[in-house]
């Protein structure tokens, strides 16, 4: 049986200091009108503001100077991350690239596309989707139909992906297809590749979301080519890093911060004399922020090491969307408010975006059952 882990971590005086500049930064950006606070933080997109982290060195934090990489820690990449969302910056556009898709490549991509990749992102201008799910293979990722096959100079990819945040917007999507028939092992000949977008080969159709966003997308790859250059690792081994991808998607504050800024506003709206049911909701909640932090800065800390802490990630994103659900919840128990998107009072627009958002947390990079599935397993239970 594995256990759990959550090592206490004390955060380096180098990260808290580049907390107070971050601070700093986003005060004076808000105060000057650079950007608005946003309720949807990761989801919001702002190309320049992405431009303007990436000069300030605050994408590709971890990675190497030789590939526009800044040679930080995850700690300090961890109050980078958490001070952005918590003052509700548009860090959306640059997102994934940072999170994830440039972590993969520089662990496992070509020298040629680190090279020509890497320092774009890390500069703010290159920005990535992800291509995992499919029309029948959502939690079953092992169950992908895109196929790929090879061609003179790379492969041609073929099949359809479904619910691909950012893809009309983004540069590049990393695509798992499969690359040998299924046999008894279900997770063999999966590959993963760096997808160019905006060419005809690739058609890019909106879905558009429960509040009348359109954040997500169908992808079909028709014929799809790529160059052998941007395949990522070995070919068949796109199910190892799937899920290596999956310990930075699932461990981060962006897993508990969703609905911060209606948390703000919450306390904001009961006012300075709170009554006792009110100061005991709040402080349950703010008990269960604190708890979570420790819990995801620890997994910051497993990472540095260069462990796999994927149990202790699904934990993390199962407990943290649960508290980014209920934020809304207990604000309407506790507030009198007439919800509505339109910006005017900053919590009824708070309060609606969060609860037509909301119920996306417990799907969005793996349901709620999923990562119970992958707790119980490592619990030695199933
Ligand atoms: C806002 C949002 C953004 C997204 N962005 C992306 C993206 O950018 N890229 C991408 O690739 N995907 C993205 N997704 C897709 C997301 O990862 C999938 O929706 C999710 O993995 C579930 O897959 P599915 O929708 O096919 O549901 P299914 O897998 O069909 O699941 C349906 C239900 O059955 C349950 N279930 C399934 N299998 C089991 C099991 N073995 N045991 C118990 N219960 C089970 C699930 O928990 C769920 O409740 C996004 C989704 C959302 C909501």
């Amino acid at each position: 049986m594995q256990a759990f882990r959550f090592d206490p971590v004390a955060l380096p005086e180098s990260a808290r200091q580049l907390r107070r500049e971050v601070r700093d930064f986003l005060a004076e950006q808000i105060s000057k009108g650079g950007i608005t606070p946003h309720r949807n933080s990761w989801g919001s997109y702002d190309a320049d503001f992405s431009a303007l982290c990436g000069e300030r060195g605050y994408i590709g934090m971890r990675w190497p100077k030789r590939y526009g990489g800044h040679e930080k820690s995850a700690l300090e990449r961890y109050v980078v991350t958490e001070e952005m969302l918590a003052a509700g910056a548009p860090v959306g556009a640059h997102w994934v690239a940072d999170r994830q898709s440039g972590a993969n490549i520089l662990a496992h991509g070509s020298e040629q596309a680190k090279q020509e990749i890497l320092p774009e992102i890390a500069a703010g201008q290159c920005f990535f989707a992800i291509g995992m799910s499919e029309p029948n293979s959502g939690s079953d990722l092992a169950a992908a139909t895109t196929r790929a096959e090879p061609t003179e100079g790379g492969w041609l990819i073929n099949g359809t992906k479904i619910w691909t945040s950012s893809a009309h917007r983004a540069h590049y999507l990393i695509a798992l297809a499969r690359t040998a028939a299924k046999t008894e092992d279900r997770h063999a000949g999966l590959t993963q590749f760096i997808v160019k977008l905006g060419g005809d080969d690739v058609k890019v159709r909106p879905i558009y979301n429960l509040y009348g966003g359109h954040d997500f997308n169908e992808v079909v790859f028709d014929n799809t080519f790529v160059p052998a250059h941007r395949v990522i690792g070995k070919e068949g081994d796109g199910w190892r890093m799937v899920t290596g991808e999956l310990a930075f998607e699932r461990s981060g504050p962006d897993r508990f911060l969703s609905t911060f800024q209606l948390l703000r506003q919450l306390i904001d709206a009961l006012g300075e004399q709170p009554d006792r049911r009110d100061r005991a909701a709040l402080g349950r909640l703010v008990a269960h922020l604190a708890t979570l932090r420790t819990m995801s800065t620890s997994v910051a800390g497993m990472l540095e090491r260069g462990e796999s802490p994927n149990l202790e990630a699904a934990l993390v994103k199962d407990i943290g969307t649960t508290f980014e659900q209920e934020i809304p919840e207990i604000a309407r128990l506790l507030v009198e408010a007439r919800p509505g998107l339109e910006r005017g009072d900053p919590f009824n627009e708070a309060l609606a975006r969060a609860v037509l958002t909301s119920p996306s947390f417990t799907i969005r990079g793996g349901t709620r059952e999923i990562l119970r599935g992958i707790i119980a397993k490592g619990l030695g239970l199933r």
